[in-house]
């Protein structure tokens, strides 16, 4: 099978390569929507609670795909480190207050060092959450992120720094409808702006 060709505006700003179509993204985060309302079909109270600013994409669209009762929570994180790579977080925001004996998929796009999905898991289940239960749209092929206990995963990817989807670049990308791949020279490029 070809990959499919990156669209013109985007390989101009240096998309080199597309890992995961749109038509692939979605195919998949209904299956991941359809394993969750099964799950949750009795009626029991779900709490989303999505990772600003990179699962917005994610969570938009996994929440349509599931048709059962959710309700929707946001909480922010700060990753430090350089740009491409994530050393550690910290929590930029209180944690939603409507947890307390709830059922929460905590809702990430890329699982990568782990340190987010560790922190904010661990936070909910000490504020009082029935259950937590991770789902990230991607993982990495690193041992960090095998290592990190996750329970609901859309794709496996190799460990190559990708945007789209709701993953930035220096706040960009996140509207470009698919998982690509940034070359080194637009890295380079947007690093100083
Ligand atoms: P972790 O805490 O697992 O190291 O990383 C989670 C966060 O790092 C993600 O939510 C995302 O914001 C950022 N991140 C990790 N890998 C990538 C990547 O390949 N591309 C982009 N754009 N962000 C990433
Ligand atoms: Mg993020």
């Amino acid at each position: 099978m070809h990959a499919p060709l990156v669209p013109r505006y985007w390989a101009d700003q240096g998309v080199e390569r597309v890992l995961i179509d749109e038509g692939s993204i979605n195919r998949r985060v209904q299956e991941l929507g359809r394993e969750l309302a099964a799950q949750f079909h009795d009626g029991r109270e779900v709490v989303l609670v999505a990772v600003l600013t990179g699962a917005v994409v994610f969570v938009a669209d996994l929440m349509r795909a599931i048709p059962t009762r959710v309700k929707i929570s946001m909480v922010s994180v700060a990753s430090y480190g350089a740009s491409t790579t994530s050393q550690g977080a910290v929590l930029a925001s209180a944690l939603p207050s409507n947890i307390q004996g709830k059922h929460v998929i905590l809702v990430d796009e890329i699982l990568d060092s782990g340190g987010t999905i560790r922190l904010v898991r661990d936070r909910l289940n000490a504020n009082g959450a029935a259950s937590v239960q991770a789902c990230v749209l991607l993982r990495k092929q690193r041992p960090q992120a095998l290592e990190t206990p996750c329970e609901l995963v859309g794709f496996d990817i190799p460990d190559v720094f990708v945007v789209g989807y709701g993953l930035d670049f220096n706040d960009e990308f996140r509207n470009m409808p698919f998982v690509g791949v940034l070359g080194e020279a637009a890295i380079r490029a947007r690093s100083n702006s």
